[in-house]
């Protein structure tokens, strides 16, 4: 371990060395089965060799331009992905905090653009639900309010309200004469996973409307054909006005993404926003990709098939295993196990018998495998959490 590293990520005691797909192996030779993939991250497993082509082929023509120039592969892909949801433009970054601090930036200049009236220059609050998570800004920590996230680091209001996810009533209080929009995850990833009732959705998109204001969700985990459709909130039944995307839309490259209807993007006039590495072509030609591969109906209905396999063999775990098994909840290759038992030994556990899985909040595990993981690949992963389920009740 490098002891010149920032503390922040603990102690860790595994190096991953390569993978294929759904295996890695660490530095001292142990296979293990990914389910983790890079906290959703590697959507098509590691080194998928379609990902490896379009990036090697990209880095021995052109790497950076910087947006000083066109950059026809970045154009490719915001047609590609307004095609496939409610969204007119794209804006692209690197990283999720990134797309969702773009999209908090557009709420509040919609409506300062829009400025005719003194209540809509005071649109600046943006209401939020408990425990979600969207990124490590300041800005986006103060959105999500966990006060472990927090602590030390806001000085006084940020512009940010928050509501018990569930209480519409709540959400209805929350929403004022200042209130520019609300932000949540159509299915929360790091604080235990959980999707939003299409219903209270719903409500929550109405009274967005009825107050002319803004909904924006954060796809950034759930994102990118994770739950089934392309995007969560298709299985869902509500759109939003501005959406963050990232994760799994590099595969393993850093990228990010926030997209946005025509009238809310129309406020993002040249000189509003930027990045310098956002939309380059190292990135967009390996999002591309990434995007073809996933968007086609049979890739997400195989998602839908494969999560629907996973889920119900974890229900079954569940019911005959109620001591160490709480709860399984989840959509698509997006599942949480919450736990009865600490969820930090049954990671461990897991890990010896050669699963890797992420903790989640709640104390939960999130199984997050590649959406290109086999019928056969999942069974293997059944097999290993048996054992560990084992090996725990008789401890
Ligand atoms: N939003 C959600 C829902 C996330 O899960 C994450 C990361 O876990 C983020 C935002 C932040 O993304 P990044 O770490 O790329 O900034």
């Amino acid at each position: 371990m490098s002891s010149a590293l920032l503390e922040n990520y603990g102690e860790r005691d595994l190096a991953l060395s390569h993978g294929v797909g759904s295996h890695v192996w660490c530095e001292a030779g142990r296979k293990y089965l990914d389910f983790a993939q890079g906290i959703a991250v590697n959507s098509l497993g590691h080194c998928h060799p379609r990902l490896v082509e379009a990036l090697e082929a990209q880095a021995e023509t052109l790497w950076h331009t910087s947006n000083l120039f066109r950059i026809p592969a970045s154009e490719q892909l915001a047609e590609k992905l307004t095609g496939l949801c409610f969204a007119d433009r794209a804006f692209f970054c690197n990283s999720g905090a990134e797309a969702v601090e773009c999209g908090f930036k557009m709420m509040r200049r919609h409506h300062h653009k829009k400025g005719h009236t003194k209540r809509d220059t005071h649109r600046k609050r943006i209401v939020g639900l408990s425990d979600s998570f969207h990124g490590r800004t300041l800005a986006t920590i103060a959105a999500a309010a966990n006060s472990t996230h927090c602590e030390g680091f806001l000085a006084g209001d940020a512009g940010f309200d928050q509501v018990k996810f569930g209480d519409i009533g709540a959400m209805a209080a929350a929403i004022g004469e200042e209130t520019a929009g609300v932000i949540l995850e159509p299915v929360q990833g790091e604080g235990g996973i959980r999707p939003v009732d299409p219903d209270y959705l719903n409500k929550i998109r109405q009274l967005c409307d009825e107050n002319d204001i803004l909904l924006m969700f954060d796809e950034v985990q759930c994102g990118v054909g994770r739950t089934g459709t392309f995007y969560a909130h298709q299985r869902l039944g509500a759109e939003p006005d501005i959406l963050a995307s990232a994760k799994g839309l590099g595969g393993g490259f850093p990228v990010g993404a926030c997209l946005a209807r025509e009238a809310v993007a129309a406020s993002m006039s040249a000189g509003s926003h930027g990045s310098t590495f956002g939309g380059n072509p190292l990135a967009m030609s390996v999002a591309n990709a990434v995007v073809d591969e996933i968007s086609t109906p049979e890739f997400l209905e195989q998602v839908r098939a494969n999560g629907a396999h996973l889920m119900q063999s974890l229900r079954d775990l569940q019911t005959a295993n109620p001591e160490v098994i709480a709860r399984i909840s989840g959509l698509g290759l997006m599942i949480g196990v919450f736990l009865n038992v600490d969820a930090g030994r049954f990671i461990a556990q897991l890990r010896e018998e050669g699963l890797l899985v992420v903790r989640g909040g709640n104390n939960s595990i999130r199984m997050l495998p590649a959406l290109n993981v086999s019928r056969d690949e999942i069974d293997q992963a059944l097999a290993h959490f048996v054992r560990a389920l084992k090996k725990t009740e008789s401890k």
